[in-house]
């Protein structure tokens, strides 16, 4: 399997460290709101990664982090504290709040039919975890006090910036907004906060640097390091981490342990845009999944439409495109149920779609090629249904079970049109019978009997039974 890899821009062939098994970790959700679809596009990616590798009969180990503590509304230690904003705002807790969000986004998950991560973990139940990383990266010398807070001194470790090919010189050059005086250099950030401009912080720790919270980027190298060993496979997450959060966990892991790569291949999605541009939490008006249900589309409709797309292509939603994507599953589901899968009509034929398949998602999981194939064998009067069922553990489009529930639905709706039917014909019968036509009477009775329907008179009108036959 070939993946591109942020870390050299190059696509790369992928070997796992130990044979048979991957460490994957993906960046989780700030739970301070309910996801937007573009966080769910990241989320997506992620599932379609970790379906291919299994599917090569791979053993993954998935994490995903949920951050509760200490992610700001700028990543580079800037603006307000996200979870502190909103638990004023309502007037709840921060862990109520974290705990809200955090259902709803498992909610998400599963009507996304996203298989849910091996491990989940929860930045507020691993400080101890992350104050030992930040005392290794102290022990080598990497950090510096100033203002009551610790912070990583990017001077001291010359690889700073690698992944995202950033120069310190120009970074120098071009030092932002919003500079904290205490930083030596603008990149330097904070690995644990005692005293800032939060007096408000509501959860706090005692540390051996004083009472505070940690930085934002140490709870995604100290778990996953705890799950995944000091060097692990894939680390994916949002283009938009690259130049900080992801850049800031490679100093710290790699500092804390001295090896190097820390992460063999890093996976970025690119954006979900909407026509007025990027979007985004804090924003504000941005669309959860929620809305899309309620404007009356499936989440699968969703996760197709993303499917349409490649990851690292910025891909444009509108309600226009998602209603094609709409309609496409919708065909696509009428032709499997309309199909009856006649095993081993033409294996061959099968085997070469399935082959195509794969070799579409082993090519940097390029899904819409995917997507093209599973349509290819639908087509095709003589392919095995199953092919594509094959296929849907990868897509996760949950073919089966929806064109299971289409037959159903269908049934239903079949049967009420028949009892529907049957109501007019005794109608019409009862006109018949009190007009005197007792031969069309008759008549209705013995056409109901010959389709298995027995007619009864009571006082209160007539009812029907089917014959048992
Ligand atoms: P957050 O909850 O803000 O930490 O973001 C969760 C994930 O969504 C991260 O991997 C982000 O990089 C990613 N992300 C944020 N906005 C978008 C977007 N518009 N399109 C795709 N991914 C995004
Ligand atoms: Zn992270």
């Amino acid at each position: 399997m070939t993946l591109f890899n942020t870390l050299g821009r190059r696509m790369q062939s992928f070997e796992p460290l130990v044979p048979g098994t991957v460490g994957f970790y993906g960046c989780g959700p700030t739970v301070y709101n309910y996801a937007h679809i573009g966080n769910l596009r990241a989320y997506v990616l992620h599932d379609v990664l970790v379906r291919t590798l299994r599917r090569k009969g791979l053993k993954v180990t998935h994490v995903m982090n949920i951050t509760d503590v200490g992610h700001l509304s700028g990543d580079n230690d800037n603006g307000d504290d996200k979870m502190v904003k909103t638990a004023e705002e309502r007037g709840k807790s921060v862990l109520e709040i974290a705990e809200f969000y955090a259902q709803a986004f498992f909610q998400d998950l599963e009507r996304l039919n996203i298989v849910k991560p091996d491990v989940v973990c929860k930045a507020t139940e691993h400080i101890p975890d992350m104050i030992a990383l930040i005392k290794r990266i102290e022990e080598k010398g990497y950090t510096y006090s100033a203002g009551g807070n610790l912070y990583f001194d990017i001077a001291k470790f010359p690889r700073y910036g690698e992944l995202a090919r950033l120069r310190l010189e120009d970074l120098k050059a071009g030092a932002r907004t919003e500079v904290d005086e205490h930083k030596r250099n603008p990149q330097d950030f904070v690995l644990w906060f005692t005293k800032s401009k939060f007096e408000n912080q509501a959860l706090l720790w005692d540390s051996p640097w004083g009472v505070g919270y940690p930085g934002w980027h140490i709870e995604c190298s100290a778990m996953s390091i705890k799950y995944l060993g000091e060097t692990f496979d894939i680390h994916a997450g949002g283009i938009d981490h690259v130049p900080i959060h992801h850049t800031n966990e490679i100093a710290q892991s790699e500092a804390a342990t001295g090896r190097h790569p820390w992460v063999q291949c890093w996976v970025h999605n690119e954006f979900l845009v909407l026509d007025k541009g990027k979007m985004s939490k804090s924003a504000g008006g941005f669309l959860t999944l929620q809305s899309l249900i309620d404007a009356g589309y499936s989440p699968l409709d969703y996760r197709y439409f993303l499917l349409t797309g490649h990851y690292r292509s910025q891909l444009q939603f509108s309600y226009q495109a998602l209603e094609s994507a709409k309609n496409a599953r919708k065909s696509l589901m009428e032709r499997i149920i309309e199909r009856r899968s006649v095993p081993g009509d033409s294996p061959d034929k099968t085997r070469s779609y399935l082959d195509a398949f794969d070799r579409a998602l082993d090519d940097d999981l390029a899904t819409p090629r995917g997507l093209a194939e599973l349509w290819g064998l639908i087509r095709d009067p003589v392919a095995d249904l199953e092919g594509a069922f094959e296929m849907d553990r990868i897509l996760g489009l949950n073919l089966r079970n929806e064109a299971e529930r289409l037959r159903t639905s269908r049934k239903e709706t079949e049967s009420s049109e028949i009892r529907d039917e049957i109501e007019r014909l005794i109608a019409k019968r009862t006109a018949a019978k009190q007009a005197k036509n007792f031969a069309e009477a008759d008549a209705i009775r013995q056409s109901l009997k010959a389709q298995g329907i027995l007619l009864e008179d009571r006082p209160d009108g007539t009812v029907w039974r089917r014959d048992k036959v």
